[in-house]
């Protein structure tokens, strides 16, 4: 085989969607599949995915991706896997079924649970050890609550005879044919019962949550031996060498490799994670610490802030209020906008998050005059996801990180306007790399760095590329008054807001 037609299979198993993605070793997308799933809505607040239709689709497009590289003449070395975080599934270790449908993080199901143990007092050491707050989003209570309502369940636990897993161990536990029950550090990261410092599941935490470590897979390092793909499954034993939760795929896919490096995904909400070193980083402001990766055994620490609705407050407007027909038309319609109209978007259609919190805050435009109509409101929305990346930069500074650059990729940021927003409005460049498959890229990388055919994070740096940089050109003046609007409008919408 000649060296250059190597190429990396990567595994991007999401909310909505599986795909898979080909890529050269330089990073070049070459080849692509991609198959959306049902979302399953068992009740209000409720979401749950097949688990074996997260397999089936995850299995068809990794398939295709493959033939389609290989028919072009490229060999694939090995494979990365990346996933949706935090979602949780019960499998029974010898027929490989699912004894439940997938909890997915969006899930609320088990808030009672989080409220109680908030109300026992503790809140606090479960951020200690694990850098998040209580909250129904992550994996453990839906691990417990599956061993509750599932009839025997918990005692079957108790003797081994079922695995748990978020959707890194499950996919991999089906590719390696039941062979390899395991998770990678960052994905552990996700659950409530990892200790961050002490790098492994954790005693008190494990019973607090009444989860048995009977069930539960090794936590290995992010490039690794996750096994070999069983032969018959892709028509060869492609050994697995890189995994990681979405999220942290993305950082590493934007070389956030040193203290104070960012990165800000756009999508459907906006996932903001900033690289702080080797030392667990608190923020005193309500901003989640969490596994950037765990490489060679030393774990690089970040620090996460979510906002729930950014490029899902663009659909709003094309579906709640039809104002446009496809996301891209917002530009046009926000040219038209007067540029200080004082109009506020506030999307907290399901909630605040990071670092407001407040699951019972509700959405508002504020400041409307007679000359509002809606070219602001269009650019209202635009502004709304720069002003809540504002409020996790500000939060951050309050933790005394200072940033001057974004790294930026998802949907939005094929939008040159609102990137130009975004640093007007944050007061900092804002980049789009030339690569903006960054999630799937980071688990490609990652998977050549296992194989051995990257040194070192470095070469990661090295291929990465800036496509465009975006520099704030707004007054100060001008940003503070409008930032002190945001504030004003938020605090109208949430209780303890602003
Ligand atoms: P996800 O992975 O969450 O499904 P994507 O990264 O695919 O999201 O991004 C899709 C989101 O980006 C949609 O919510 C859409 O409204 C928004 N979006 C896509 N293109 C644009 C655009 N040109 N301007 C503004 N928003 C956009």
């Amino acid at each position: 085989m000649a060296e250059d037609r190597a190429c990396l299979l990567a595994i991007d198993q999401g909310t909505t969607s599986s795909r898979a993605i080909v890529f050269s070793l330089k990073g070049d997308v070459v080849a692509t599949s991609q198959q959306e799933f049902a979302q399953i809505f068992p009740r209000p607040g409720w979401v749950e995915h097949d688990p074996e239709v997260i397999w089936a689709t995850t299995l068809a497009t990794a398939r295709k991706a493959l033939a389609d590289a290989e028919a072009r003449g490229w060999s694939p070395i090995a494979a990365g896997v990346t996933n949706q975080r935090e979602t949780a599934i019960i499998w029974d270790r010898k027929s490989g079924r699912p004894i439940h449908n997938a909890i997915v993080w969006q899930d609320r199901r088990t808030a009672p649970q989080c409220r109680a143990l908030a109300e026992a007092g503790h809140g606090d050491a479960v951020l200690q050890k694990t850098g998040l707050v209580l909250d129904p989003y992550f994996s453990a209570t839906k691990y417990a609550w599956i061993l509750d309502q599932v009839p025997g369940a918990r005692a079957r636990a108790e003797r081994g005879e079922l695995a748990f897993g978020t959707v890194d161990s499950y996919l991999i536990w089906r590719l390696t044919g039941g062979q390899r029950h395991l998770t990678d550090a960052t994905n552990a990261s996700r659950t409530s019962l990892y200790a961050l410092e002490d790098a492994r599941w954790d005693e008190s935490l494990l019973e607090l949550f009444n989860v048995p470590e009977a069930g539960l897979p090794e936590v290995c390092d992010c490039a690794a031996d996750f096994g070999k793909v069983d032969e018959a499954l892709l028509g060869r034993a492609l050994p697995i060498t890189g995994v990681a939760g979405d999220q942290q795929a993305a950082a590493i896919g934007q070389a956030c490799f040193r203290p104070g490096e960012m990165k800000s995904t756009y999508g459907t909400g906006a996932f903001l994670l900033l690289n702080t070193g080797e030392t667990m980083t608190q923020s005193a402001n309500r901003l989640l610490s969490t596994v950037a990766y765990r490489l060679d055994g030393k774990t690089t620490f970040a620090m996460e802030g979510s906002v729930l609705s950014a490029g899902a407050t663009i659909q709003w407007i094309r579906d709640g209020l039809g104002l446009i027909a496809r996301a891209p038309e917002i530009n046009a319609l926000a040219e038209a906008a007067s540029d200080d109209s004082g109009v506020y978007l506030v999307p907290a259609f399901s909630g605040l998050g990071a670092p407001h919190w407040d699951p019972d805050a509700r959405g508002a435009i504020v400041g409307l005059s007679r000359e509002s109509g809606r070219a602001e409101i269009a650019q209202a929305a635009l502004e709304s996801t720069a002003y809540q990346t504002w409020d996790l930069l500000d939060a951050m500074a309050g933790d005394a990180i200072e940033t001057r650059t974004l790294r930026v990729d998802g949907g939005m940021a094929a939008n040159d306007r609102f990137l130009q927003r975004l640093a007007d409005l944050c007061g900092v460049e804002t980049v789009r790399p030339v690569n903006t498959e960054t999630t799937a890229w980071g688990a490609a990388f990652l998977a050549g760095l296992g194989a051995g055919l990257y040194e070192s994070l470095e070469e990661g740096r090295a291929l990465w590329r800036a496509d465009r940089t975006f520099s704030p050109c707004m007054p100060e003046s001008e940003r503070n008054r409008k930032r002190a609007g945001w504030r004003a409008a938020v605090r109208q919408v949430s209780a303890g807001g602003g």
